[in-house]
């Protein structure tokens, strides 16, 4: 028998997290980004639940080839461009547009040998300070590229350092629209965060939106808002099954360093999954999980290959028990009641990380299945 543990993708609520998208910014197309295979939930995984978006956004040249072998032949953006001069020429035998934000690409562009021009996105940095044209640069690059056989549309765009926080978007916006209002260009500016929060503020032109993170159904702006304020719905879950339990006496400890000691009498259970499965080893004691669909925390360190959790308060808790690391239980209550389950925010949150990082992070090991499953596999 495989080790109890299992990711499952939610294909129902990336569909639903791509139409609330759409719902909260309905006159801009929308860009799927699924760089870092989809958020760690794998690209062929969510390609079918996603294709209602009009492109999808990466940055791996390799990625985007396997985004054409799904059969998708609409827009698709390569968020950091072409690395080498012969990345352009992949961009030009599978119709890839692609990001301008440097000089050298240009140049690159200016020597590429195509029959195709090519759609380039061309970027400002607006205060981030890690890709694209100085503002007071924009223009002249725009000038220089619009002077080129191989490029045919350009379109405009940033990326916000701050749409989640409290700094906010104003300046950066504000900083684009001086030194691009009189260009011509479709414009695309907001990821999740500032589709959800800033989207509807008058001076945000939001031809494509580059929504990331909502489409997994993690919030941006965690712990401002959760998931659920956003009517955002899990993508990703990570259950294991509970294999082994422990009694422990007033002062014993628990796992390597002995970094937990009971200071009551409690049940302990051995929960078969570790940091070598994506959980974040981090995690501190106190960190919530769920088992058999009720609330309680983990205690200890986190091991390669397993955790432990507290069931004092779970009687009927067990070998076997369902564990929901995060996300939803898979398996429904025997009162047919969904049970709860454990924001992946949360978890990011009591481990001192983001959501994002915890799905990019889901290990190789880990078997996925997608719900609702496409069709029986059959059994091995
Ligand atoms: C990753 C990325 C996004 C998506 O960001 P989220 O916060 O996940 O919505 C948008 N634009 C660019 C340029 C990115 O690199």
């Amino acid at each position: 028998m495989p080790r109890p543990i299992q990711a499952t993708i939610d294909s129902n609520a990336l569909r639903h997290n791509l139409a609330q998208i759409k719902a909260s910014t309905p006159d801009a197309l929308v860009w799927a980004v699924v760089k870092a295979n989809a958020y760690g939930h794998g690209i062929e995984r969510v390609f079918d639940a996603l294709r209602a978006a009009d492109g999808f956004a990466l940055l791996d040249l390799v990625e985007a080839e396997r985004v054409r072998q799904l059969g998708w032949r609409g827009p698709i953006l390569l968020l950091e461009g072409a690395f080498e001069t012969r990345d352009l020429e992949l961009c030009s035998r599978l119709n890839l547009w692609h990001v301008v934000h440097n000089e050298a690409q240009i140049d690159m562009l200016a020597v590429h040998k195509t029959h195709q021009p090519h759609r380039v996105f061309l970027k400002m940095n607006s205060g981030m300070n890690r890709l694209g044209f100085a503002p007071s640069a924009f223009r002249a690059a725009w000038t220089r590229l619009n002077a080129l056989p191989q490029v045919d549309e350009i379109s405009l765009m940033t990326h916000f350092s701050d749409a989640d926080g409290d700094k906010g978007i104003e300046a950066a916006v504000a900083t684009f629209s001086k030194f691009t209002h009189d260009l011509s260009g479709e414009r695309s500016l907001c990821n999740s965060a500032a589709v959800l929060r800033h989207a509807k503020a008058q001076n945000v032109r939001a031809d494509w939106v580059r929504p990331g993170i909502a489409l997994y159904g993690s919030s941006p702006d965690y712990p401002q808002h959760a998931a659920n304020e956003w009517q955002l719905q899990p993508a990703m879950s990570l259950n294991a099954a509970i294999v082994g339990v422990q009694h422990l006496q007033p002062g014993d400890t628990v796992g390597y360093g002995s970094s937990y000691a009971a200071d009551r009498a409690m049940r302990i259970g051995v929960v078969a999954c570790g940091y070598a499965d994506g959980y974040p080893r981090s995690a501190p004691t106190g960190t919530p999980v769920c088992v058999d669909g009720v609330r309680t925390q983990t205690v200890g360190r986190v091991s390669m290959d397993m955790l432990t959790v507290d069931l004092t308060n779970l009687p009927q808790a067990g070998l076997g028990s369902e564990v929901t690391l995060w996300g939803r239980p898979q398996h429904t209550k025997s009162d047919g009641v969904q049970a709860s389950g454990v924001s992946i925010d949360e978890v990011a949150l009591s481990a001192g990380t983001i959501a994002y990082e915890l799905m990019c992070a889901l290990s190789s090991r880990v078997p996925v299945n997608t719900r609702p499953s496409p069709h029986l596999k059959n059994p091995s």
